[in-house]
């Protein structure tokens, strides 16, 4: 589902976020990519939804290499990617059900549908009673599960997640990780940076660790 071969990426003349970096996540693969702050973490992510493009090698996804993309063959790449970052990024002047609703919207779905698919995702993260709230007036796990309905909700066919548990008690983290578990159950490929030890260690799931932009360990033997 997505391949990097010797991929380098440099934001800066002289200096690598990702130096050779050579990745092979099958699809309905759960990875996590974990390191120190600065080891290049999101910079792996942003190549993979093709926010950046590499300065060396190549990155394939779902069998396109984002390399040779044009500018406005992005967004259709992004169809299947669902993203989740740390500090949640939903709009806080709409309701839940509209932060969750845009995902189908920019597909063109019909408000009835919407409508629907909507309740139905908030129902199975916990949140129907939410859904005319505006996200500040929700905690930061319930946040958290927001933008989660929102990256889920079209089913993709992968799921990125960028520190996602970061701002996160233990129970809420927890939440967190089985929806993750729950969307890989389903088929999407899931892929979340973070340093958090104790959610890497309580997975039991493929592990990546970047050290200085460089692939140091992966607990997958067959890459
Ligand atoms: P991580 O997510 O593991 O903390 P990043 O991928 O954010 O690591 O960063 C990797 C390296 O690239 C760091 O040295 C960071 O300072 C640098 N970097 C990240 N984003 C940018 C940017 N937009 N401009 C310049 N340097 C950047
Ligand atoms: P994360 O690792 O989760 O992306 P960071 O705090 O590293 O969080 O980065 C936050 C933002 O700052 C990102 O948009 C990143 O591109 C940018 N950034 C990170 N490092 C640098 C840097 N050295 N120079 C310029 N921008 C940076």
């Amino acid at each position: 589902m997505i391949e990097f071969h010797n991929v380098s990426m440099s934001y800066q003349r002289d200096t690598a976020a990702l130096n050779d970096v050579s990745l092979k996540v099958p699809k309905g693969d759960f990875v996590f990519v974990t390191g120190s702050s600065g080891a290049g973490k999101s910079t792996l992510l942003r190549l993979i939804y093709g926010a950046l493009t590499p300065s060396k090698g190549q990155v394939i996804v779902d069998g396109q290499n984002i390399t040779r993309l044009t500018r406005s063959q992005i967004p259709y790449l992004r169809r299947n990617i669902g993203v989740v970052f740390q500090d949640f990024k939903l709009l806080p002047n709409r309701t839940v059900l509209e932060n969750v609703a845009i995902t189908l919207e920019v597909l063109g779905w019909g408000k009835r549908d919407i409508g629907k698919k909507v309740y139905h995702m908030l129902k199975q993260m916990g949140l129907e009673h939410k859904i005319n709230a505006t996200p500040l007036r929700l905690s930061g796990g319930e946040q958290q599960r927001v933008a989660l309905a929102r990256a889920l909700v079209n089913d993709p066919k992968i799921l990125l997640a960028d520190e996602p548990t970061g701002n996160l008690d233990d129970e809420n983290k927890e939440q967190i990780i089985s929806i993750f578990r729950e969307a890989n159950i389903r088929g999407t490929t899931v892929v979340v940076a973070t340093h958090d030890r104790r959610v890497i260690d309580s997975s039991h799931k493929r592990v990546v660790r970047l050290e200085s932009g460089r692939i140091v360990e992966d607990s997958d033997v067959s890459n």
